[in-house]
């Protein structure tokens, strides 16, 4: 059940929560080894996204454009596109090209996949790897973008491939050093897998000289060709609308046996992925996961006296509000407001049987922005916001902490290295939260006892 109305907020998106969708697909298509993306429509769009990806990562980010001007929009910005295209192929030398859409692009009627054809035919390029993503930027948010385009490069990819035992884990946009983590469990279990899309290594790179455009890292090209044969998809995404599952087009496609489970953060989500894994491989839980489990199990007990006093409003990507949301009904903090920019029904649905267990209202929202969930959250006595750094609005106007995580992190550094998922990334976060519970309530208890004193007084 969404609900969005709220009659002091203005009719209009005040302070989005989301960003547009061409965002996400950057991001998707940076996983991707020796990959190199160009955006069809204006020059300001590409530099914008450029610049909210970099602050984020505090990296390079090379994004190309077709720089869509008054000429090619109103006849048409085929002869932009493919010298958009002839340039990033000389200065980069890519592997793989993908060329995502813009409002303006979409709203003129481009046909990019025709394009991207007779460029190919014109170029001798037939067997050149060219993804083409219909992304514009009031179509939907930036999650459904990264989700969208992920499936378009497994469509434009993925081929035919005998049987092997390798598993495909598809992810949601973490950060690098959440997939990181979730490599050095699967390393742990023996497991051989591709991992899609990998920004942990083209989007956190070591430093380096000399300093090279182009990185090998990302998922490999071979791999992701070979995805159809793999044993089973594992996606960690229970939010995601059928019609931009990539795990979904596996299995409809080539037939590879899909397992949806959450991200792995907390302790309920954290099993199911590690059952999930035991269930497909047979392999059981090495020693020293079981060891990080139970000091998760330690520390959930150590900090539950904190975080019962807690009342939270998680924003941002559906499924990181769905995991957070669900860790936080784990450890006794009430989730108030469970909000994201995006329009996603699952969400609502996934959290409903959390309300109906007969716990308080938490008002879940979609396509909402920030003036609706301080106005839902101050509503409801929220004393904590954990969310990624548009959530400062609500630090500024209602005083109310925030606990920094997920996309995108500007206001801080380190925003790649936040370590949220797996028992020792559910630690760390769980900790994040309790703390600023602890330091918001030594800040004002005194005075807030001296009140309450001095109100029964009178
Ligand atoms: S909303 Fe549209 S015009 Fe604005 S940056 Fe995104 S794609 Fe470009």
């Amino acid at each position: 059940m969404m609900e969005n109305e709220m009659k002091s907020c203005r009719n209009v998106n005040e302070n989005p929560c989301n960003m547009c969708m061409p965002m996400g697909g950057i991001i998707a298509l940076k996983g991707i080894a020796g990959s190199m993306v160009v955006l069809h429509g204006s020059q300001g769009c590409s530099t914008y996204m450029r610049r909210h990806i970099a602050e984020h990562f505090n990296e390079p980010v090379d994004v190309g454009s077709s720089s869509l001007n008054e000429k090619g929009t109103i006849y048409g910005g085929a002869k932009n596109l493919e010298q958009a295209l002839d340039n990033v192929r000389r200065v980069y030398n890519p592997h793989v090209i993908g060329i995502l859409t813009t409002c303006l692009a979409e709203t003129i009627g481009e046909d990019v996949e025709r394009f991207a054809d007779e460029y190919k035919q014109k170029n001798g390029l037939q067997d050149f790897p060219l993804v083409t993503a219909p992304t514009p930027g009031y179509g939907q948010s930036h999650d459904e973008g990264y989700w969208f385009t992920a499936k378009r490069i497994l469509v434009c990819l993925t081929e035919t491939a005998p049987k092997h035992d390798r598993l495909n884990i598809v992810i949601p946009h973490i950060s690098p050093a959440d997939i990181r983590e979730i490599k050095r469990i699967l390393g742990l279990m023996n497991i051989e897998y591709t991992l899609f899309p990998d920004i942990s290594d083209t989007l956190d790179r070591p430093h380096e000289r000399p300093y090279t455009k182009m990185t090998s890292n990302g998922t490999a090209l071979a791999d992701i060709k070979t995805m159809s044969g793999a044993a089973a998809t594992i996606q960690m995404g229970v939010t995601v609308e059928d019609s931009f599952s990539p795990g979904k087009y596996l299995k409809d496609t080539f037939g590879v046996p899909l397992y949806r489970v959450p991200l792995p953060i907390g302790m309920a989500g954290t099993d199911q992925f590690m059952e999930t894994l035991q269930e497909i491989t047979g392999q059981p839980m090495p020693a020293s996961l079981a060891q990080e489990r139970g000091r998760l199990l330690d520390g959930m007990i150590d900090s539950h006296k904190y975080n019962f006093q807690g009342r939270g409003m998680i924003f941002g990507e559906p499924e990181l509000v769905y995991s957070i949301t669900k860790t936080c009904l784990e450890n006794g903090l009430h989730p108030v407001v469970a909000a994201t920019g995006s329009r996603n029904a699952r969400l609502g649905e996934l959290l409903q049987p959390s309300i109906a267990d007969g716990g308080e209202k938490i008002h879940i929202l979609s396509e909402t922005d920030f003036c609706h969930i301080k106005n839902y959250g101050e509503e409801a006595g929220a004393n904590i916001a954990i969310g990624h750094s548009g959530g400062r609005y609500l630090e500024e106007r209602a005083g109310i902490p925030l606990v920094r995580v997920g996309f995108p992190i500007h206001d801080r550094v380190g925003g790649q290295r936040l370590l949220s998922v797996g028992y020792t990334g559910t630690m760390l976060l769980l900790d994040r939260i309790t703390n600023t519970l602890l330091e918001n309530k030594h800040k004002s208890y005194r005075k807030k006892m001296f009140e309450q004193f001095y109100q029964a007084a009178n």
